[in-house]
């Protein structure tokens, strides 16, 4: 069949007959060979011609966040950030819609044991697994509108312009809303796509309680809102052949320098510790200093020093948590304890930072002088120090192949993929792709948000940045299907 003939024979004289098409489960097109145009039959002109409708996905992302819509923080209509808890009636709601639209573009919606609902436009072959869009709707409790949903809704875009230019895939093509991405309602970040990729069990996911005073767990909610599916949650059930996620950069890089896409290699390596620093408990106005094992002063060092430590290796190292006891004005803490966080974009040299830390923060502990920290004031009797891991995730690093797609549909919308309008960047947040990247090849776009800001209310993205990044995707995943088809996987 010659699927060039589509741009010179009539496309009227096609009936298919829509209780075909429509029926809820996967059906090649390809009963009617010469109205749809197929992957492997364009050029790479004909394919950068492809356009999403960017007024449309604008309108369907705001439709979606009048459910769980949160704080108002200016004066336009979609200025309101968005509270839309996992699992919640807010969520449903927009799951609701996912599913519906999904069906009505002549979608398969399947949803698993974990509530991730996967819609799939069939394609030509569809004995083979689907390339996939995918991202997640759930988000912070002071959450805004475009992390995570704007992936989401441009994957669904992605199928209504495949849709509306009567494109048919070689290998079926669709989009995940994975669940409880945020790990804001229960308490484990990405836990679907890690249960998906056998990095989580099951049951652990299924008895997490949600945070506050509430017995709800993931399980009995997911069950509560209809979404405890029947299909397995496990890659090996149920495969993917690559994962793309468009996301906004929730950082300040690309704004900083004007790009406008980001084409992610991977997402940083970070380390979570709890520090404990114990010294003695003695009174603030009868203990001179070197009668003193003053934790509170030891923390405050070493908190110091990883930042030194860390900028000097080119990695962050960052302490959110603080604890302290007694917490008496006039009594010199005794016990300190304090998280660490410190991440690179390579596992060896953020192993290295923590080897080195772990080394000098006994000997800064104990008065040794390090780093000009001990170099100054009065030396005391010493503390001591302990560390516990309490997440370890390794950097992932994302596929060329996808990396590729995403380059070049870049060069298709904006006629070169080099120059300040797009570069290469790690993530430094963790996503769904990071446990899909486990599983099947991978890779992000990342679009600007303005001053860097999410998880916050007046998270923005503005409309062109919004269409820029669905249009990347949409190229990214023909341009896969085509690469599927040329090495028949
Ligand atoms: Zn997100």
């Amino acid at each position: 069949m010659k699927s060039n003939l589509h741009h010179i024979l009539p496309r009227s004289g096609v009936l298919r007959s829509h209780s075909t098409y429509y029926k809820p489960q996967i059906k090649t097109f390809s009963g009617t060979p010469w109205r749809y145009i197929r992957t492997t039959g364009m050029s790479d002109k004909e394919l950068s011609a492809i356009r999403i409708d960017r007024d449309r996905l604008w309108k369907d992302l705001h439709t979606t966040c009048e459910w769980g819509k949160g704080e108002r923080w200016g004066e336009n209509a979609t200025d309101i950030g968005m509270s839309r808890l996992a699992s919640s009636d807010a969520d449903k709601q927009a799951r609701d819609w996912f599913v519906k639209t999904t069906q009505d573009l002549g979608c398969d919606v399947n949803v698993d044991a974990m509530g991730n609902i996967f819609a799939v436009r069939p394609g030509m072959d569809n004995s083979a697994p689907p390339t996939y869009a995918g991202s997640h709707m759930d988000t912070q409790p002071t959450g805004g509108r475009y992390d995570g949903i704007l992936g989401v809704h441009a994957g669904i875009e992605a199928l209504k312009t495949m849709k509306d230019n009567d494109m048919e895939t070689e290998y079926p093509t669709g989009v995940i809303n994975w669940t409880n991405e945020e790990g804001a309602r229960f308490p484990i970040s990405m836990i679907s796509s890690g249960v998906w990729a056998g990095a989580i069990p099951l049951e652990k996911a299924y008895n997490l309680r949600e945070v506050g005073s509430g017995n709800a767990t993931q399980k009995s909610e997911l069950e509560r809102i209809g979404y405890l599916g029947p299909l397995e949650a496990n890659h090996k059930a149920n495969p993917i052949a690559a994962h793309f996620e468009l996301h906004i950069e929730q950082g300040p890089i690309l704004e900083a320098s004007g790009g406008k896409i980001g084409a992610v290699e991977g997402v940083q390596a970070y380390k979570w510790h709890t520090i404990t620093v114990n010294g003695r408990d003695c009174h603030t106005g009868t203990t001179d200093f070197q009668n003193r094992s003053d934790a509170m002063l030891t923390a405050a060092k070493l908190i110091l020093h990883s930042h030194n430590r860390a900028s000097e290796a080119g990695c962050l190292a960052s302490t959110g948590i603080l604890t302290l006891k007694p917490g008496s004005t006039n009594t010199v803490p005794g016990v300190v304890q304090f998280s660490l966080d410190i991440r690179s974009k390579e596992d060896a040299a953020l192993l290295q930072l923590e080897e080195t830390l772990k080394s000098e923060f006994s000997k800064i502990a104990q008065g040794e002088e390090i780093g000009g920290l001990n170099a100054r004031g009065t030396k005391g009797r010493g503390c001591t120090v302990k560390w516990q891991l309490d997440t370890d995730s390794p950097a992932t690093t994302f596929h060329e192949d996808c990396i590729k797609c995403v380059e070049e549909s870049v060069s298709d919308m904006l006629g070169t993929s080099e120059g300040p309008n797009v570069q290469r960047m790690t993530s430094g947040a963790g996503h769904d792709s990071v446990y899909t990247a486990r599983r099947a090849p991978t890779s992000m776009i990342f679009v600007p948000c303005r001053d860097g800001i999410s998880h916050n209310p007046a998270e923005y993205c503005s409309q062109e940045d919004c269409g820029n990044g669905a249009q990347v995707l949409l190229g990214a995943m023909l341009r896969y299907d085509r690469l599927r088809a040329s090495r028949k996987t």
